[in-house]
C-alpha cells in the first residue's frame, strides 16, 4: 500500500530529548507501536494501564500521549480527564486509539475531553509516525521558547543586579571621595592665600592648576553621585502640570536668561504623574545646553508637547512583544550650534562631550542624567538637528500614566 502524502521521517538526532508516552493494555500493541516509532530516536514510555500513565506523568514531561480507548479499570477517557487534571499535563496532546466500528461516538467523547488527534486500529505505521512527528516538532518548538524565555529573565535579573551593584559601588567611591578631595581643596586655597607672590610665578601657576583640578573633580563627583541617586531614590510619582514645571525651572535661572537675551516660548503642556524634581532637572540642563551651546545669534527655545503612539518592548518574550502604548513626547527647539547626526547618540553618554572645555564649559553629564531620568520614568530621550549651526531638537517621551 502506497501513502503518497507521507514523506520519509528522518530521524533527528534532537529527538533524543522528546518523551512519547503509549498507553495500551495488550504489550503486543505497545511493542508494534513502539518498533514503528524507534527509528524515530524519541524516548517512548510504556504503560499498560491508565494508572502507570498516570505515574509517568508525574515526573516526565511528554510531547504526545498516544492513549487506547479500551483499557480495563480505568478506560482511556478516565484516564484523559485526570491527565487534564494535572498542572504538569494540562496541555499535554492526546492522540486517541480507538478501534473501527466503535469510532464516531468514541472520536467525539475524546475531543469533549481534549483530545488533540485520534487514530483507527488497526494503525498505520506512517500515519503514526507523521502525526508523532508532528507533535514532537511543537513540543521541541515550546521548550526552545520556553527555554529562551528563561534565558532572557536570567539575563535580565543579571542585569539587574550588576546595574545596581555598580550604582552602589559609583555611590560610595563618588561618597567616599569627597573628604578627602575636600582637603586637597581647602589646603591648596589656604597655601595659595598665605604664599601667593611669595614664591615664584611658577609656584602661583601650579597653585591655580591644583585648586583648578580639585573643584572640577568635585564637580565631576558631585555629578556622580547626582547620577547614581536617580534611580535609588525611593520618591513616588505625583501628579506634575508641566507648564508650572518648566515655569518654576525658568525663575531658577532668570538671571542668565536675561544675561543671554533668551526668548523662551512654552505652548500646552500635559499634567501628568512623575518625579517633579528629576524632571524639572532635566528641563534645566535642556535649557542650559540650549543657552550654553547657542550661536552667533541670542538663543531662541521653543518647548512644546504632543500625545503620540510609540511601540514598545514588553516585557513577555512572545509574538505580541511589540506593542502600541501611549505616550507625550516632549520637544525643545533651539537655534544653536546644532549637533551632527553620527553624535546623536555619543552625547547622551556620561562624560562624552563634542566640544573643547575652553570654548563650551562642562562636565559632560547633564545629558546622562537626562537620559536616566527619563528612563527611570519609562521614556525615552533623543535628539535631531538640521546640522552644524542649525539648532537642535531634543525630544523625550513620557508614557501616559507615569
Ligand atoms: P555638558 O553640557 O556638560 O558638556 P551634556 O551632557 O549636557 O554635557 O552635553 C553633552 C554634549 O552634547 C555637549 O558637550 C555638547 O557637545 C552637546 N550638546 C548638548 N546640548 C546641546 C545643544 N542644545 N546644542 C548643541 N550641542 C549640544
Amino acid at each position: 500500500m502506497q501513502y503518497p502524502d507521507t514523506a520519509p521521517i528522518k530521524p533527528a538526532p534532537e529527538n533524543r530529548e522528546v518523551n512519547i508516552l503509549l498507553v495500551d493494555d495488550r504489550p503486543e500493541n505497545l511493542m508494534s507501536m513502539t518498533e514503528v516509532l524507534a527509528s524515530s530516536n524519541y524516548i517512548i514510555v510504556q504503560a499498560n494501564s491508565g494508572k502507570e500513565a498516570l505515574r509517568h506523568i508525574l515526573s516526565t514531561d511528554f510531547a504526545v500521549i498516544l492513549l487506547d480507548v479500551q483499557m480495563p479499570d480505568m478506560d482511556g477517557f478516565e484516564t484523559a480527564s485526570l491527565i487534564r487534571s494535572r498542572p504538569r499535563s494540562k496541555h499535554t496532546p492526546i492522540i486517541f486509539i480507538t478501534a473501527v466500528g466503535q469510532s464516531s461516538e468514541f472520536i467525539e467523547r475524546g475531543y469533549s475531553l481534549g483530545a488533540a488527534d485520534y487514530m483507527l486500529k488497526p494503525i498505520v505505521p506512517e500515519f503514526l509516525k507523521t502525526k508523532v512527528s508532528v507533535f514532537a516538532e511543537l513540543f521541541k518548538k515550546t521548550e526552545t521558547e520556553k527555554k529562551d524565555k528563561e534565558r532572557l529573565k536570567q539575563l535580565t535579573e543579571k542585569l539587574i543586579s550588576s546595574n545596581a551593584e555598580l550604582e552602589q559601588f559609583a555611590y560610595i567611591a563618588s561618597h567616599d571621595l569627597q573628604e578627602p578631595l575636600r582637603k586637597i581643596k581647602n589646603f591648596a586655597e589656604l597655601f595659595a592665600r598665605r604664599y601667593e607672590r611669595q614664591l615664584d610665578e611658577k609656584a602661583d601657576e601650579f597653585i591655580h592648576y591644583i585648586t583648578d583640578g580639585a573643584e572640577r573633580m568635585q564637580r565631576l563627583i558631585n555629578g556622580l553621585l547626582a547620577y547614581s541617586r536617580i534611580t535609588s531614590r525611593k520618591k513616588t510619582f505625583e501628579k506634575v502640570n508641566f507648564n508650572q514645571l518648566v515655569e518654576h525651572t525658568v525663575n531658577m535661572i532668570q538671571l542668565k536668561m536675561e544675561e543671554t537675551q533668551t526668548v523662551l516660548t512654552v505652548d500646552k503642556l500635559p499634567t501628568l504623574l512623575a518625579d517633579s524634581t528629576q524632571m524639572g532637572q532635566v528641563f534645566q540642563n535642556l535649557i542650559l545646553n540650549a543657552i550654553k551651546f547657542r550661536g552667533k545669534n541670542s538663543p531662541h527655545i521653543h518647548i512644546s508637547a504632543e500625545e503620540i503612539t510609540e511601540k514598545r518592548l514588553s516585557d513577555s518574550n512572545t509574538d505580541s512583544a511589540n506593542q502600541d502604548r501611549k505616550a507625550w513626547r516632549f520637544s525643545l527647539m533651539d537655534n544653536g550650534i546644532g549637533i551632527a547626526p553620527k553624535k546623536y547618540e555619543r552625547i547622551f553618554i556620561l562624560f562624552q562631550r563634542l566640544n573643547a572645555r575652553t570654548e563650551y564649559p562642562g562636565e559632560g553629564m547633564g545629558l546622562a542624567i537626562c537620559k536616566k531620568i527619563v528612563e527611570r520614568h519609562g521614556g525615552r530621550i533623543w535628539v535631531e538637528s538640521k546640522g552644524k549651526g542649525m539648532g537642535s531638537t531634543f525630544y523625550f517621551t513620557l508614557p501616559l500614566g507615569g
